[in-house]
């Protein structure tokens, strides 16, 4: 069944009685294991690092203060699919909030809302840019019209949907800064499928009178674990633990052994050596591009080479100790100007008060995007912690020097799978290759190498399990639909 699908795996020893080997304890790992130990099924977890929530962990640090929590730039949860819904609330239960969310983006000194109001951009850059770009706007629609431009790039995309000068004032710096290339070296495919159903027309007319059918926003609320975002998978691996399965942490997959198409184990790096694990079922979230360089046989020729074209990119977060009741009262704020180096920062205790010792205490987390060995990557630990007080004291006037009682930053690799304009033909040949391997599924943000949130990333890990308990699920068809993941058509109700 390899058209384009993934295998379900169960062709040896399906379902409740075969023995599972998870990769990787991020979200969509531990979902996949999660499925399968409430089921009553056999899973055993392999994971690198001494911890597991992968990128969705929550950091803690003790201080003389006390207790701070940090999420690697935070994580809310937000989802149109209620089956994932159900099952984040039966995960957190009792831990549970609910966020308002208000975001903004600084730009030249000033402050826009975020995602993106038209009404309030327009207002904050004045008469003139506001009449160019609704003039820039008429005049691209009017040619789409005519003749539908096609959509290679990013600043392609960006463009059709709104015009240049907003592009240029409020996507093109901040997309330049996450994703180090320039708009026109990367696929349209990341706009298309993050913003499609915006419309400048709609958001102008929504803006003047609430329409039926508006589009209505899901995310100006969310749900978060009063602990930070790595209780959601914390909680997972506490529950498959009490089903009798196990999670190996410190245990590094070195290989993936086959026989013919078929998986029949892992070698991993534990602390004492080297060992050899078996299982009938393998499912993968480590890297993509890990995955296939490690198999055993080797994989072709052209799809290692295939892997070494597609680059993910890195993230640095600089997290500070505050003693200040509040900095802002934003969930984020996305920051544009090109002189100030991190793209966005969030304040962990509007989310949720327990992720500071008090409330005379409060902290950010500052997000650099990065690559390994690029000139922010490659500055100090301290320097990164001094510039960021620098700016956010000379600059966006949050904080006096005094008031930061401590600082530290956080490294992690393979944040972001990079779409550059060339990434679909070698994706497709590796997948071609994976999929040809009967027993082994990919999952995941990295896993698949897809921009996945936690809820798509962890719906290929449940719809994975699922494959192996006698259901038949397309997990490439997770995340396939272009429609915008934040908003959706409300019906009826809106008076
Ligand atoms: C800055 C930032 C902000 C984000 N904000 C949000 C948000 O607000 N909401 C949201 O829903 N999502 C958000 N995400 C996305 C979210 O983090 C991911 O979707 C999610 O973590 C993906 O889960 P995963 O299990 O696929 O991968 P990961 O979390 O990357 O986990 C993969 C695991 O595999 C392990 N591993 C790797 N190699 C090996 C190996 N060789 N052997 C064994 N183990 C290995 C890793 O150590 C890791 O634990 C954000 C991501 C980033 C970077």
């Amino acid at each position: 069944m390899h058209n384009g699908h993934q295998s379900n795996g169960s062709r040896a020893g399906s379902g409740h009685d075969s023995k599972t080997i998870v990769m990787g304890a991020g979200p969509a790992g531990l979902c996949s294991a999660y499925v399968l130990s409430k089921a009553g099924a056999h899973a055993t977890v392999v994971e690198a690092a001494p911890f597991v929530g992968g990128l969705a962990r929550t950091i803690r640090r003790q201080s003389d203060h006390g207790e701070f929590k940090f999420d690697i730039g935070g994580h809310r949860w937000f989802t149109k699919n209620e089956d994932l819904n159900d099952l984040f609330r039966e995960v957190v239960a009792d831990e549970l909030l609910w966020v308002n969310r208000v975001s903004r983006i600084y730009f030249d000194g000033k402050y826009v809302d975020y995602p993106l109001k038209i009404a309030s951009a327009l207002k904050a850059v004045g008469p003139v840019t506001a009449a160019r770009a609704v003039l820039d706007y008429g005049r691209i629609r009017a040619k789409q019209r005519v003749k539908p431009a096609e959509v290679k790039s990013m600043e392609d995309a960006y463009i059709n949907q709104y015009g240049e000068t907003l592009y240029k004032l409020f996507f093109q710096a901040y997309s330049e800064k996450v994703w180090g290339l320039k708009c026109d070296q990367l696929s349209g495919d990341w706009v298309s499928q993050r913003t499609k159903g915006m419309s400048l027309v709609t958001a102008i007319k929504d803006a003047i009178i609430p329409s039926k059918g508006k589009v209505v926003s899901l995310i100006d609320q969310f749900m978060y674990p009063r602990e930070g975002f790595g209780r959601f998978s914390e909680r997972m691996a506490d529950s498959i633990e009490e089903a009798g399965n196990e999670i190996r942490l410190r245990n590094a997959v070195e290989k993936i052994v086959l026989d013919g198409n078929r998986v029949t184990g892992i070698r991993v790096r534990t602390e004492n050596g080297s060992e050899f694990i078996e299982g009938d079922n393998f499912i993968s979230s480590i890297p993509f591009t890990v995955l296939v360089k490690i198999m055993e046989p080797a994989a072709p020729q052209d799809v290692m080479d295939a892997a070494d074209s597609l680059t993910f990119r890195d993230i640095i977060t600089v997290n500070l100790m505050i003693k200040k009741r509040q900095v802002t009262h934003d969930t984020w704020l996305y920051v544009h100007d090109r002189n100030i180096l991190f793209g966005r920062f969030h304040e962990p205790k509007n989310w949720s008060p327990a992720m500071v010792p008090g409330d005379d205490y409060t902290s950010l987390v500052i997000e650099y995007f990065c690559t390994k060995g690029d000139h922010i990557w490659n500055m100090s630990d301290e320097q990164l912690v001094n510039q960021s007080v620098k700016h956010l004291v000379e600059d966006l006037d949050f904080v006096t020097p005094d008031e930061v009682i401590g600082g530290f930053t956080l490294r992690a690799t393979k944040a972001y799978p990079v779409y550059d304009l060339h990434y679909q033909e070698p994706l497709l040949k590796m997948k071609n290759y994976i999929q040809s391997i009967e027993n082994l599924q990919y999952i995941g943000r990295g896993g698949s190498f897809r921009y996945n949130n936690t809820d798509h990333s962890i719906e290929t890990g449940m719809l994975a399990a699922k494959n192996l308990l006698g259901e038949q699920h397309n997990l490439e068809a997770v995340n396939a639909d272009e429609e915008y993941h934040e908003i959706k058509r409300e019906q009826a109700s809106v008076v």
